[in-house]
């Protein structure tokens, strides 16, 4: 019961790249670049295990940047000459590449998958970007349509996601923050996406949908959002009937409602009670009271301890401190709702 787990990232050490920020310059190339990405993966698997998860990650060390780490595997797409969009319904302005040719994975996208695989012997989750959100993070010169793009996306998602399955991970969650900004579209299209890419798939299959990392403009954005954030509530019950299997949401410190957790009857909930938009670090009991309050909406037996969002951009001792407040208050949470 209230297995713990993670969004996905975590932040890289000072060796492997710049820290605290989103998309981090690599510290070295080539060879010494890939070496010191596998180190990073064991030093997390490592500590995630030391501090208890249940469900542990490669916390994302291969990668720059949750959408663009897959996008680098991707042929028909012009990296050199980015053009400037809004991005999340225009939160923020990014330079992105465009897409200008037919997408094609070129060989695997993410071979540390069965590495981390290969060190660790507890459940190992792989997060990928959703097709919406790869979608919304890159211009299309190309297909004239964003759904269509979004569904050939979907399809090269589904070519690695059957790659990582058989490396032997045991969870595949999609991230889909771009459902929050689009939240008509995810229903319309965006679950259709999510399918296609987990076509055919055995293992446990997930979405996570949040509220963004905590940077400035996130927060600014959940200022706007008012007293109440009922997003979930216009394509919860479209995902309740969906073939995803769990659903990762925000929870603590935020301003969703927890009530809308009950719009997702049948699905595992892996329930945010860590802030990764705050330095502070939970207590155990702060912890377990999220549980508690998330229990009222959702059964003991589908609930999943997580953290809000990945916690890439996070300070490292910060974030050690907050996995030890999950699996601290989880264990307390399993006396006391017994
Ligand atoms: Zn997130």
């Amino acid at each position: 019961m209230f297995e713990t787990t993670i969004a996905g990232s975590l932040p890289k050490p000072f060796w492997l790249a710049e820290t605290n920020v989103l998309w981090p310059k690599w510290r070295a190339s080539g060879a010494e670049l890939e070496a010191a990405k596998r180190d990073a993966t064991l030093l997390w698997l490592k500590a995630q295990e030391d501090a208890g998860l249940d469900i542990v990650s490669d916390g994302e060390q291969s990668r720059q940047h949750f959408v663009h780490g897959f996008l680098e595997f991707v042929e028909g797409i012009d990296r050199d000459h980015k053009v400037r969009m809004g991005i999340r319904n225009n939160r923020y302005d990014a330079m992105v590449p465009k897409v200008v040719g037919k997408l094609r994975l070129m060989g695997r996208a993410h071979p540390e998958a069965k590495y981390a695989r290969a060190h660790t012997k507890k459940k190992l989750k792989f997060t990928l970007p959703g097709p919406m959100t790869i979608a919304d993070t890159i211009a299309d010169e190309f297909y004239g349509d964003r759904v269509k793009m979004a569904m050939a996306f979907a399809d090269l998602l589904n070519q690695e996601a059957r790659a990582i399955e058989a490396d032997g991970v045991d969870v595949i969650q999609f991230d889909e923050p771009a459902f929050n900004a689009f939240t008509k579209e995810a229903g319309a299209w965006g679950i259709e996406g999510l399918h296609r890419a987990i076509d055919g798939l055995k293992c446990t299959t997930a979405v996570h949908i949040c509220y963004g990392y905590g940077i400035k403009q996130n927060i600014d954005w959940k200022k706007s959002l008012g007293g109440e954030w009922r997003q979930y509530e216009e394509f919860f019950p479209a995902l309740a009937k969906s073939k995803i299997k769990q659903v990762s949401l925000e929870c603590h410190h935020s301003r969703v409602p927890p009530d809308l957790m009950k719009l997702l009857a049948g699905k595992d909930v892996l329930v945010g009670v860590i802030d990764v938009a705050s330095d502070q670090v939970e207590t155990p009991e702060e912890v377990a009271g999220t549980i508690g309050k998330a229990l009222e909406f959702v059964p003991k037996e589908r609930l999943y301890p997580c953290t809000n969002c990945g916690m890439a951009p996070m300070e490292r001792g910060i974030a050690l401190k907050k996995l030890a407040a999950l699996t601290a208050g989880a264990a307390i949470a399993r006396q006391r709702y017994k």
